[in-house]
């Protein structure tokens, strides 16, 4: 399992966001807080962010802790809307920079927090990885993000088991769904931030409750009970 986090507001940085937090993702990569699968996240990581209109990414294999670079240039990247993880690979998938989140199709950054048996995907020639979250990524991207949920349901009844915490940014909204792990919401006066676990104590952190799909356009966020839902 992994962590991420989404931001769509006013320009801020990366480092803001990933970096400064008391319990931002940088910390949740060696000491989670709410992570129920896997003790920590040292696969790998990656930032996705919108540079105008252009997703641009940075991904790793290493852990986020022990990137100096990444420490450095951080806080001079600023966006509107990013989309960042921390890795804690699955047993059996490959451990590389392009089985790291965010994935894209050039137009959205999606991560996938949980764990999908791959025989229930279709293979696909757009999967950047070999990895559950780089297949379902590829299926997500074919069905189109509006189609989000039904396709979560789809996959969830193919693989009961399946845990599919999703969450996706095209540079003006932010998609994401709960199926089986931990998703929180921070309204901002700047923004609005989803993420697997609050990167602090602010008491306004609000928990999503799980088999549920969120929207955010603008200052506006739409919670939509999923199909299945007990
Ligand atoms: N199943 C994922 C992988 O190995 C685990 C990491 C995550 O929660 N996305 O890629």
């Amino acid at each position: 399992m992994c962590r991420h986090l989404g931001w769509l507001g006013d320009a801020v940085s990366v480092a803001s966001l990933v970096a400064d937090p008391a319990n931002g993702l940088l910390v949740q990569s060696y000491s989670p807080r709410r992570q129920k699968h896997g003790l920590m996240n040292a696969d790998g990581w990656g930032v996705g962010f919108y540079d105008g209109a252009t997703p641009r990414r940075w991904r790793s294999a290493a852990p986020l802790w022990g990137d100096a670079s990444f420490a450095s240039v951080a806080p001079a990247l600023r966006s509107t809307c990013v989309v960042a993880a921390v890795r804690s690979a699955s047993v059996g998938m490959p451990i590389e920079p392009s089985a790291s989140a965010p994935f894209s199709d050039g137009q959205w950054l999606l991560s996938h927090n949980g764990l999908v048996d791959r025989s229930v995907l279709p293979l696909s020639p757009r999967a950047e990885s070999t990895n559950d979250s780089a297949l379902l990524a590829a299926l997500i991207f074919d069905r189109g993000l509006d189609a989000l949920g039904d396709t979560i349901v789809e996959v969830a009844a193919a693989d009961p088991n399946a845990r599919l915490n999703i969450l996706a940014g095209n540079g003006s909204r932010l998609v994401a769904t709960t199926w089986g792990d931990t998703l929180s919401m921070l309204r901002r006066h700047d923004g609005i931030v989803l993420a697997s676990e609050p990167y602090d104590d602010d008491p306004q952190w609000q928990e999503i409750p799980d088999r549920h799909l969120v929207r955010v356009h603008g200052s506006d966020v739409e919670l939509i009970p999923l199909k299945g839902s007990a």
